[in-house]
Formats: structure tokens, sequence, C-alpha cells
């Protein structure tokens, strides 16, 4: 149960006073909670932090004011002279002077009766706004704020400044973060005093008054005491939140699993390769795990290509041996069906019986495979998250492989553990996260990495062309499919507010077909399930020959004679997207390129990420560089780019602390394992806090 204390936090927005529905719906695009499918709460208010300010505090007086200068003046006001009847055209203006010299407010369409009791003749008054001088003539249009003199506590000197989106007002959204600040409970402390002092925290309600109401620039900058102390709460609840997962994974205790080897021999016998060194040593660790009766909670760590597919299969194939069933479960269909795919002609031949399982199976084949998962006669299914709604039973759930977990949450996590008499797990990743982001995103999961490539991959040679070189680039493309080679052309997605115009794959699709005809192909994201599959399944079999893909293709699409990849508006795209994208070619025996199509003009950090792409291929160093240019931002996409599954911690920035909140929620559960000290009860609200809350469920009642 939910502290009552935070009752104020959890309400929703629309109950702050000038927040309507309509006002509503713009606060939930700046805030930074993944929302999903609840509404914003007057909590996520407060975790909407300024990206910069308004520095107010420069007090030339009006003779010293630079021209574009933010000033604050003190002046008195002489005279009001409001435009001629009927003519809105020319402004209201005031004028008014200090010691230094005379100045003109200006106004468009204004309201005199407010000018009026704001300016009233002969007062003295604070306003603060940007200087223009017209012939040597002192002005300010519209100043951002009027007070009067003495009362400019109202006047904000170091202004927060948040971001915005179409419609919303700074001033609205400024009001509205007021009032929720002001709904903001005492709320008992959950630190440890002795990283409070040696991190210097300020206490959190300080740290986010200091961040909302900031007395210097430093005061807003993610480096600063505030913004460090917010981060921290927010890693300590994510690791803690984990921590509690892993206690009760490993509270369930499983069961042995081993076997006489005979799926997975037939499987070896299968293979028409030899495995790499770190695949073996990746299966072995797993299968001692899985030998053990305590859990498994492992993650298989390993970039594009590096070939996880076999070694979970390898898995499985243990986990019915020793008399269960296994699943495993893909983020997306496409990936399910090619998961499927691959598994099918080695399992099938050790006499495995497999099954599928995702939205799409719909009526008889849907009702055969929930029965066969139920009475056992299927031995592995391959699915997406279909596989863990509440109708679908199995017999005997031993072993969950979930790859791509990162785009996974904790609540499927615990709908897989309901499925199973405690499963193993293994989840799979083809990000190659720094080890840093796996603590984030895992915690102290035990960690297998694959680290090699399969022998006889290529290079890729890694082009960058400016796109108006796109004429040279269909003419080698042109010949390229001539000599029998497959292209992927990769367009960014157009979500249709963005105000850049990006070429969207259907019309380059368009116009590669003017050149190529039939041969070229289209996939997107919004295409019908079918129509994906169809699409990727000519282009496999090589009825067309140029794939225009938006990045649905993004993760695990497997077709090992594609060599060439073109991405188009590369600039646009963050380094771990290009690397993944990248890992699409490179996969058979014939030499590979990627094209790296940009447009003029390339910011700094978007040369930088060109540049490491032509660079390297190692995925590590990518994701490093990825990491350490991830402050300087823009990447794709419109919402401001933090450290996934956070809202305020920014791991280019805190990563320093998250080792710390590590080992600080090790401590706390070994001391208080369920959270029923004055500590725990306070770490308790913490969990709430940052929407950490169902690990709380995990402790036992009481
Ligand atoms: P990923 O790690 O990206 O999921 P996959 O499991 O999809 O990689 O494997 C990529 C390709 O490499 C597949 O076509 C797979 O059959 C092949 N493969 C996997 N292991 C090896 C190996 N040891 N030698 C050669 N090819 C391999
Ligand atoms: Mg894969």
């Amino acid at each position: 149960m939910r502290p009552s204390l935070l009752d104020p936090l959890f309400a929703p927005i629309t109950a702050l006073e000038g927040v309507g529905p309509k006002v509503a719906a713009m606060i939930e695009k700046v805030v930074p909670a993944d929302l999903g499918d609840r509404s914003a709460r007057v909590g996520d208010l407060l975790f909407t932090l300024p990206h910069a300010v308004i520095d107010r505090r420069n007090r030339p007086g009006i003779a010293g004011a630079a021209e574009g200068a933010i000033v604050t003046l003190e002046l008195r006001i002489d005279r009001h002279q409001p435009p001629p009847r009927g003519n809105r055209s020319v402004p209201y203006r005031v004028y008014a002077h200090d010691d230094t010299g005379e100045i003109a407010l200006t106004f468009f369409r204004a309201h005199a009766a407010y000018l009026e009791k704001a300016m009233p003749v002969g007062e003295h008054v604070v306003v603060s706004g940007r200087m223009e001088w017209f012939n040597g003539r002192p002005s300010m249009v519209h100043p951002d704020h009027i007070a009067p003199l003495g009362g400019d506590d109202t006047l904000p000197l170091v202004e927060p400044v948040y971001p915005l989106t179409a419609g919303l007002s700074g001033k609205v959204l400024r009001r509205a973060i007021g009032q929720a600040r002001s709904r903001l409970p005492a709320l008992p402390d959950w630190l440890d005093s002795s990283v409070v002092k040696k991190q210097s925290f300020p206490e959190f309600a300080a740290a986010l008054e200091r961040l909302h109401d900031p007395a210097d620039p430093i005061d807003v900058s993610p480096e600063g005491a505030a913004w460090r102390r917010l981060a921290y709460d927010e890693f300590l609840a994510g690791q803690l939140s984990l921590a509690l997962m892993r206690a009760n994974v490993r509270r369930l205790s499983g069961r042995p699993l081993t076997g006489d080897g005979r799926f997975e021999d037939a499987i070896r016998k299968a293979l028409p390769y030899s495995l790499t060194g770190s695949q073996e040593f990746a299966i072995a660790e797993i299968m001692a795990d899985l030998a053990e009766p305590e859990r498994m909670l492992r993650l298989l760590q390993g970039d594009v290509g590096s070939g996880k597919t076999v070694v979970a299969l390898l898995a499985m194939a243990r986990a019915v041996e020793a008399g269960g069933q296994a699943a495993l479960m893909a983020p997306t269909e496409i990936l399910a069906r090619q998961h499927l795919a691959t598994i099918i002609p080695l399992a099938e031949r050790a006499g495995l019986k497999i099954a599928i399982l995702t939205g799409r199976e719909k009526g008889r084949e849907r009702a055969a495979t929930l029965a066969g998962l139920e009475d056992g006669s299927i031995d592995i299914v391959v699915g997406t998250h279909a596989l863990f709604q509440e109708h679908v039973t199995f017999r005997d759930l031993v072993f969950v492989v979930v790859d791509e977990q990162h785009r996974f949450g904790v609540h499927q996590r615990l709908a897989i553990n309901s499925k199973g008499d405690a499963p193993d797990m293994l989840v799979m990743t083809a990000t190659p996260i720094p080890r840093t982001l796996v603590l984030t995103a895992f915690g102290d999961m035990d960690v297998s990495r694959l680290t090699e490539k399969p022998a006889g991959r290529r290079p890729i040679r890694t082009v960058t062309l400016p796109l108006d070189r796109l004429d040279e680039l269909t003419e080698r493309i042109g010949e390229a499919v001539a000599e029998g080679q497959k292209a992927y052309w990769i367009c960014p997605l157009v979500e249709e507010s963005e105000e850049i115009k990006l070429t969207s794959a259907e019309d380059r699709a368009a116009m590669l077909r003017q050149e190529f005809g039939d041969l070229v192909g289209l996939v997107h994201g919004r295409m019908k399930g079918p129509d994906k599959d169809e699409a990727m399944r000519a282009f496999k079999e090589g009825e067309t020959k140029i794939l225009v893909a938006t990045t649905v293709i993004e993760v695990g699409v497997d077709v090992p004679d594609a060599t060439i990849m073109v991405i188009e508006h590369a600039e646009r795209f963050g380094l771990a997207q290009l690397h993944q994208l990248r890992g699409r070619v490179g996969r058979g025996a014939k030499p590979s390129s990627c094209v790296l199509l940009y447009k003029d003009p390339v910011g700094e950090t978007a040369k930088k990420r060109l540049s490491v792409m032509r660079e390297t291929e190692d995925g590590f160093l990518i994701s490093e560089e990825d990491l350490r240019l991830r402050g300087e931002g823009e990447l794709l996409g419109t919402k401001q780019s933090g450290t996934p599954g956070f809202q305020l911690a920014r791991i280019e920035f805190h990563g320093d602390l998250l080792e710390v909140a590590r080992d600080d929620a090790r401590l706390i559960l070994s001391r208080d394992p369920d959270l029923r000290t004055e500590r725990g009860q306070a770490l308790r609200v913490l969990l709430y806090l940052f929407g950490r809350d169902e690990a709380v469920r995990l402790l036992r009642a009481g």
C-alpha cells in the first residue's frame, strides 16, 4: 500500500489551478516520466527540471544596457501613450526613466487596463526583459516581468527555463510546477547520513527548491549538488528495486536442470558451423547455472551477429532434457519469427517440438498451441509478450529466455515469474551496454559475454556521403544489384509533428522503384504483421534486392547475403542505433559496406558520431563513445534524451553515483531485507516516489 503521505503527489495534475485537460495533455509531453497509459501526476511536475536559466541579475541601468542583453531595470513611470483609437497597429508605449536615461516600454495589442494597473504613473517598478536600441533610443518590447519595487521577490532573478512543447507557455508550466512544489509533503529521510556527508547532498526538498528556484545558474546544472542528490535518489530507488527483485528470484529457489545431453548433441551435430570459443564458454556458464538448485538470473551480452540465438537454443534443449518446457520471448513479432526460423531446422532435427505464439496466431492454430503448452507436448515456445498473458498456462515451464530485455520492463519479468515454478531466466541483449549501464538496467545479474565474432566474418567498409551525391550512390547500388548483391536502405521514422522534413521510407521506395522497379521492397512500422513478413521473406529469398525500411529492422533481422547498408540521414541517428543497423550486413562470406548518407549542415556531435562509425566496428568501444557523446544531445527524436529508464539521472553526469547506490542498496537489504525499520519505511516512500513500487509488492507482508 502506498504511504498516504504521498497522496498529494499522486493526484492528477488537473487538480492544480490553471491545468485543464488541454494544458494537462501538453504537460504530459514534457514530464520526464515514461507515463505509459497513466496520466501525469503532481509528483511528475517536481521532476520536470529546468535545462537552463535566464540570468536576470544584470542591472546596468538604462544607459549601460547593451543591445540584446537581458537586464533588470528599476524604473519610475512617467507617462502612458496608448495607440490612437481604432489603430491597433501602433503599439502602446509606457515611458519611464532611471538615473541614467529614459526608456520606452512597448506593447503590441496591449490591454490598457492591465498596463495602467501594473505601472501607475509616478510609481517605481522593476522590469526585466531584452534590451533593444532603435536609432539610439532604448526600448524594451514586452518585458518578461513587471513587478512593483520592493515586491521583486516575485521577479525571478535567476529564472529556470523548462522544456516546452508547442502551445504550452513557460508561465503556465512554471505556475503548475510552483503549485506542485507547494504540495510536497514533509518526507522522512531515506539516505544514509554518511553518503549525504561524503557527497555534500542537500536534503531532498532543498534540492528540488534549488532546481526550481535557482539562485545561481550552477544550481540547475546536472553536475550541481541539487541535481546529483536527486539522481542519487533515483539510482538508489532503481538499485533497491532490482536488488529486491533479485532477492525474490533467489528466494523462490529453482530446481536443478540436468540432462543426458541427447538434444544438445543432436543440435550440435546439425550445426553447419562450429561454435566460437566465447559461445562455448557462455554455454558452459549457463549449463552450470541451470544445474544448480538456485535460480539462474543471467545476462547474455553479445554484439550484433555474435550468435546468441544458438546459445539460447542449446540451453533450452537442456531444460527440455531435464523434463521441462522452455520459452523464448522477443520484443517484436518479426524477431520472434526470425528466432523461430533459426531454431526450427536445428531443433526439429533433434526431435524437439517447437511452436510460436504472438498476437497474430488466432483461432484453431492458437488453441492448439495453448493446448500443447498446457499438456506439455510442446517443448519450446517462441513468442512475444503474448506468451505471458493470463490465459496461457504451461505444464512445466522451467526456463525462460528474454531477448532484448531493455525493451521490457519489470512488469514483464514479474509476469514471467508467475508462469512457471520459479523458472530460470536468461536475458539476451544485443546492445553492447557498458558495464555502468548494465548495472542500471539489470542490477546484479551474472553476465556472460560473447566477445568473438563467428569465424569468416569480413570487416564492413564504412563510408560517409552527403545526400547531394545521391545519384552516384543510386548508380553504384544499381551496379551492385546487377552483380546479385542485396542492399538495405534505412530511412528515419517520420513523426508527423516533427518539424524537419525527412524523406520518408515510402517516398524513397517510390524513387528507387522508378529506377529498379519490382526489385525494391518496403517495410515499415505501420505495416500489418503479415505484410511485414512478406516484405522480409521476399528480400530474404531474393525476389527483391533493395529493401527500404524504417528502423523496424534494427534488431535481430538476419539476411546473411545482404551486403550493403545505406542509412539515410545518418546524422540523425544515435551511435548505438547506427551500430545495430550496420550489424545487419557483414554476416556472410562476401565483403560488405555501409554508406552513411548525411544532410548538411551536420552538428559537431553528429560529425563525431559518424567518424566513430567510420573508425571502428567494436560494439563496446562504440557504446562507450555513445555514452560520452550523449551528453551533447541531439539524438533522433524530439524527446530529451536522458538515460533510458531514468527520469532525471543522467549516466554521463552521474555515473559515479551508480556504484555508490548499488553498494548502499546491498547494505540496506542485508540489514533490513523487508524494509521494516524506520529507514526501511522511508525507503518504501522513495520507491513509490520514483515509480519503483513493483518491488514493494515482493516484500513479505508485515
Ligand atoms: P545475434 O547475436 O545478433 O542474435 P544470431 O544468433 O542471430 O546473432 O546469429 C547471427 C548469424 O550467425 C546467424 O545466421 C547464425 O546462424 C550465425 N552463427 C551463429 N553462430 C555462429 C558460428 N559460431 N559460426 C558461424 N555462424 C554462426
Ligand atoms: Mg539476435
